[in-house]
């Protein structure tokens, strides 16, 4: 199983850092503790867009799961009614799957990685794995057994095509 590492994003340098980078202060301006010290001043979205904004996109991410194999791991989710997947803890760029075309997974123009889009989909990933929703391929694949509600089994086109994404890795 992949470790649970939890990060966060600093809008000074602009890098995913792991909870220690950040102070307590640091960690609600989004500032790591270097940036911080550095003295950068970044000018906050209203709070209160960011959490409506948060609060949407968090509604439509949806059918969440995390696939295991051998060395690496993948993070699935639908949004709307598009099939997302994005690899290395996170730390790929997000791909759109696109089945009835011949390069199957493209970079994410609707959904681009940006403190929003990351904090959700932070949320998102440790939501999924607190729920159990994470699976081994071999388990998918090869286990009828194996209970995966209908929605998320259409993640398995997605798995089954991922040699194409394989390149971009
Ligand atoms: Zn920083």
């Amino acid at each position: 199983m992949g470790s649970k590492k939890r990060g966060h994003f600093c809008k000074g340098c602009g890098n995913f850092l792991p909870n220690e980078k950040f102070s307590g202060r640091g960690h609600r301006k989004h500032l790591c503790k270097k940036c911080k010290e550095s003295g950068i001043v970044i000018s906050i979205e209203p709070k209160s867009d960011y959490d409506r904004n948060f609060h949407r996109l968090s509604k439509s991410v949806r059918n969440c799961m995390i696939v295991y194999f051998e060395h690496e791991s993948f993070f699935l989710f639908e949004y709307q009614k598009s099939r997302y997947i994005i690899g290395d803890e996170l730390n790929s760029e997000i791909f759109v799957f696109k089945g009835d075309l011949e390069g199957k997974f493209f970079v994410s123009e609707k959904l681009q990685k940006n403190e929003l889009v990351m904090d959700v989909l932070y949320k998102k990933y440790y939501e999924t794995m607190d729920n159990n929703l994470t699976f081994d391929y071999e388990d998918l694949i090869y286990d009828e057994n194996v209970e995966i509600s209908k929605k998320r089994r259409q993640h398995l086109e997605v798995i089954s095509s991922l040699h194409h994404l394989r390149g971009f890795l």
